[in-house]
C-alpha cells in the first residue's frame, strides 16, 4: 500500500540536547534533497551536509541518512535529519519541511505505514511502543524480543499447527469414507490437546509478561494512625504522603510508582477505614473499597500495640479473593520488637517499624512474592490485555472444540473461530478502528 504524502515530526523528545533528529516518510523523496540540502544524497550513507532555508542560507549542520523505500523502518523512502537538538533549531527545520510539502505526522504514524506495508506486523508495533515506554529492564527486553517478532513468531506456528489440523478435519467432513484421509476421534483429539498446551504455555508467559507491562497494584488499607502513609514512604523512598498525628488525614488515595527488583509496583496509600458521619472522609472511604477492588496485593495494616479485636476478620474478608493479601503490623520499635515474619492460615504475617525502617527488606520480599515475582524478563512476552483477551478467547474456542469432537462440522467452526482470534494478535484480521486507536496511543515521530 503507497500512501500519497510525505509525513514529517521531530523523532527526538523534547527539551534541549545535543543531537535531534527530524524524520520524514513518503514517497519520492529526493525531491525534497535539492532545495532542503541543495545536493542529491547517496542512500544509507552518513553525510556531512546544512540543512537550508528557502533562500538557500543555513538553517543548521548535520548528518543526514536516506533510507529508499522498501528497505525502510516504514516501507517508503526516509528521510532522517539529525540536527542539533536545540527546540528552536528543530522547529525552523520542522517547518522548512513542511514548506516543501511535507504534513505534520499523526502519532504513531511512521509505524502504522510500516504495519501496512508489511515491515512489521501488530505484535511487532505494539513491541516498539512498548519498548519505548518501558520503565523498567526487564520489561525493555521483553518489548524488544516482540518487535523482534518473537511473541508473533510463537503465535505463527500455532497458528500453522491449526491450520494443519484444521485441513485435515475438513478433509475427514468431505470424505468420511476415505480412510486415507479421515482422522479418527482419538487422534483428533490428542493433536488438539497439542494445541492446548502450546496456547497454554503462550498464556503463561503472555500473563507474566502483562504484569512487566501494567505493573502490580499494591494497596495499603487500615485504620487512620496504624502507620500506613509512613509505611508507603518507607517503601517508596521519598515523601509521597502526608504522615500527620491527626486520625483521618488521607482523605483521599495516594499513589506512588516504584520499582522493586526490576518490578513496576503500583503503591497506593488509603484512608483510614473507620466508622464516620464526616461526609467527606465517607468518600475517601468508598475510594479505598474501590482501590482494594482493583488491588492485585492488599497490605492490611495495623498499629501492633493497639490492635483492634474483630478488625482483622471484617477487613481482610472484605477483599476480593483475587487479591493476595499481607498483613503488616506496624511500630514494633514502641513494643521493643524484633521484626519477623510468619504464615498464619495462608496469610503472610510481617512485623516492621516504618520509623527505624526494621523489617522493611522481610516486607519487600513478601510483597515481592505475592506478585508472582516475574522480573525474569527470559521467555516473557511483554503482551498488552488486548493479547491476554485473544489468547483467552483462542482457548476457549480450543476447549469448546474438544468437547465436539463427534459433530465434525462444529469443531471445525470451533477450529476456525480460534484461528480468527489468533490472528488479530499479529493484526491480520484487525478492524479499521481497532488499528487507529492502537497507533493513536504512540507517540508523535514512532
Ligand atoms: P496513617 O494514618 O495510617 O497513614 O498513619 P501515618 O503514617 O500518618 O502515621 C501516624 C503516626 O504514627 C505518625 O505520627 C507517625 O510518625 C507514626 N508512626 C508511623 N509508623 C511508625 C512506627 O513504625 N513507629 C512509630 N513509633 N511511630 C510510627
Amino acid at each position: 500500500m503507497r500512501e500519497a504524502d510525505v509525513i514529517a515530526a521531530i523523532a527526538t523528545g523534547s527539551g534541549r540536547a545535543a543531537i535531534g533528529v527530524i524524520r520524514l516518510s513518503g514517497p519520492e523523496l529526493d525531491r525534497f534533497m535539492l532545495p532542503l540540502l541543495g545536493r542529491a544524497i547517496r542512500p544509507r550513507w552518513a553525510t556531512l551536509t546544512d540543512f537550508l532555508d528557502s533562500d538557500g542560507r543555513p538553517l543548521d549542520t548535520g548528518i543526514v541518512l536516506f533510507f529508499p523505500g522498501p528497505h525502510s523502518y516504514t516501507g517508503e523512502d526516509v528521510l532522517e535529519l539529525q540536527a542539533h537538538g536545540g527546540l528552536a533549531v528543530l522547529q525552523l527545520l520542522l517547518r522548512r519541511c513542511l514548506a516543501l510539502g511535507a504534513r505534520l505526522a499523526q502519532p504513531g504514524e511512521f509505524s502504522r505505514r510500516a504495519f501496512l506495508n508489511e515491515k512489521l506486523d501488530l505484535a511487532q508495533a505494539e513491541g516498539v511502543a512498548d519498548l519505548i515506554e518501558a520503565s523498567s529492564e526487564a520489561a525493555a527486553r521483553a518489548a524488544l524480543r516482540s518487535f523482534k517478532g518473537e511473541f508473533s513468531q510463537a503465535i505463527r506456528e500455532l497458528v500453522r499447527n491449526l491450520i494443519a489440523l484444521r485441513v485435515e478435519l475438513e478433509a475427514s467432513i468431505d470424505f468420511p469414507e476415505d480412510d486415507a484421509v479421515a482422522m479418527s476421534e482419538g487422534g483428533m483429539g490428542s493433536r488438539l490437546q497439542g494445541l492446548q498446551g502450546d496456547l497454554a504455555r503462550i498464556q503463561e508467559r503472555a500473563a507474566s509478561g502483562s504484569i512487566l507491562r501494567d505493573g502490580v497494584q499494591i494497596v495499603l488499607i487500615g485504620r487512620p494512625n496504624v502507620g500506613k502513609s509512613s509505611l508507603l514512604n518507607r517503601l517508596a523512598g521519598e515523601e509521597v504522603a502526608i504522615v500527620t498525628e491527626v486520625p483521618g488525614t488521607t482523605r483521599d488515595t495516594v499513589r506512588s510508582d516504584l520499582l522493586l527488583e526490576g518490578m513496576p509496583i503500583h503503591l497506593v496509600d488509603t484512608a483510614g477505614l473507620r466508622a464516620t458521619w464526616d461526609p467527606v472522609e465517607k468518600l475517601g472511604i468508598d475510594r479505598t473499597w474501590n482501590a482494594v477492588h482493583e488491588a492485585d496485593v492488599v497490605l492490611v495494616v495495623e498499629d501492633v500495640q493497639r490492635p483492634v479485636p474483630g478488625d482483622r476478620d471484617w477487613i481482610l474478608e472484605k477483599i476480593p479473593v483475587k487479591a493476595r493479601r499481607i498483613m503488616v503490623l506496624n511500630k514494633i520499635d514502641i513494643m521493643g520488637r524484633e521484626p519477623g515474619r510468619s504464615e498464619e492460615s495462608g496469610v503472610t504475617r510481617v512485623e516492621v517499624s516504618a520509623k527505624t525502617a526494621a523489617g522493611i527488606g522481610l516486607l519487600r520480599s513478601a510483597i515481592l512474592e505475592a506478585s508472582g515475582r516475574p522480573p525474569e524478563s527470559e521467555g516473557v512476552f511483554l503482551a498488552r490485555e488486548r493479547h491476554l483477551d485473544a489468547l483467552k478467547h483462542a482457548a476457549e474456542h480450543l476447549d469448546r472444540a474438544e468437547t465436539r469432537l463427534s459433530e465434525l462440522e462444529l469443531c471445525a467452526e470451533e477450529l476456525r473461530l480460534a484461528q480468527m482470534a489468533l490472528a488479530g494478535i499479529t493484526g491480520e484480521f484487525t478492524a479499521d478502528d481497532l488499528l487507529g486507536e492502537i497507533f493513536s496511543k504512540f507517540c508523535i515521530g514512532k
